[in-house]
């Protein structure tokens, strides 16, 4: 079962959140290896993009925001890019598109950032947007402080975090055929810690190093969260283990419609606004080349299918979208 739970660390000023994704993470692979003429995914490529689904999904509770949070990062190695994207209501795609081959047991660096020009970036796409309004979107290398390249998609994140965020955040992710996990440990920010109780209102006035000390020791904690238990526990089991000593206070799990599922944006009046951007005559010349324009959508693999006179249709403005040549599986 796919769950999704917070929690605060009574009086301190750090929470966390725990996310594994189980049965929309499966749909993801399921359809991948079903639909794409490219096939099931290399396992170090599907290991990278469950680890950037939690993260998503992490980074999606984590903050109050109408819209979709999509991760992506473009690679410059044989993974040229990867995409996670998460709705408000935890509804969840990802696609990774190959240039190349990836062997096995390939490293983060050796598939995205084989010479040092990989990037991840973060995007808030608000649902209802003003006119002109864009999306916000944050970018970082994937290095470190000392110039290393970074061989964890969480060290990328956690750097991204602490960069634009001013946030000291600890990330543990993994991800295997079946399970797509993550855990979120974060300080926060004293002003905005209504949520507080007496001990760290005292504890906000004294040296921050104070509380430095009990950020670090339940960062050191989670950091110790093994791959292993993470795929495989319950999230109620991982927590108990990791801050058994702690005054852990959990949130009532995130239930129902909001629980992590997959879901695909796409449509055909998408696809049909994308024909428009190509122009009457590029459409002009796959028509004369293929007979039709096929487009295919790499998250959820459907085939969107325009005959000559969709597009003709679509070119004369026709205000309904033609229904014939509707998706195929
Ligand atoms: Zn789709």
């Amino acid at each position: 079962m796919s769950e999704l739970h917070k929690f605060l660390f009574e009086g301190l000023p750090v929470r966390g959140m725990l996310v594994r994704v189980t049965e929309g993470w499966a749909e993801v692979l399921r359809r991948r290896a079903a639909g794409s003429p490219a096939g099931a995914y290399p396992l170090p490529v599907q290991n990278f993009l469950g680890e950037m689904v939690a993260a998503a999904c992490l980074m999606q509770a984590n903050i109050k925001f109408n819209g979709a949070l999509i991760l992506q990062i473009f690679g410059d190695g044989p993974v040229k890019l990867a995409v996670a994207e998460v709705q408000p209501d935890f509804a969840l795609r990802a696609t990774a598109s190959l240039s190349a081959p990836v062997l096995p047991g390939a490293s983060l660096s050796a598939m995205v950032n084989l010479n040092n020009l990989g990037k991840c970036a973060i995007t808030l796409d608000p649902k209802e947007r003003f006119p002109g309004q864009q999306p916000y979107q944050g970018v970082v290398p994937l290095f470190g402080d000392r110039r290393e390249k970074l061989e964890q998609l969480s060290g990328v994140l956690e750097h991204y975090m602490l960069q634009s965020e001013q946030l000291d955040t600890r990330l543990v992710l993994a991800a295997d055929g079946d399970v797509a996990a993550g855990l979120l440990i974060q300080r926060l920010p004293l002003e905005g810690a209504g949520n507080l109780g007496g001990e760290a209102a005292r504890l906000a006035n004294e040296d921050e190093s104070g509380l430095n000390e009990h950020y670090n020791r339940i960062a050191l904690l989670a950091s110790s969260l093994k791959r292993e238990e993470l795929l495989t526990l319950d999230a109620q089991t991982i927590l108990r283990r990791l801050f058994w000593q702690e005054d852990l206070r959990i949130f009532p799990a995130v239930s129902g419609e909001a629980v992590p599922h997959f879901a695909c944006t796409c449509g055909r009046e998408r696809v049909a606004n994308m024909i428009l951007g190509l122009g009457r005559d590029e459409a002009q010349s796959i028509l004369a080349e293929r007979g039709d324009v096929e487009v295919g959508c790499e998250f959820c693999g459907l085939q969107y299918r325009f005959d000559p006179i969709d597009v003709a249709a679509l070119f004369l403005g026709a205000g309904d979208l033609p229904v014939s040549g509707g998706p195929v599986q």
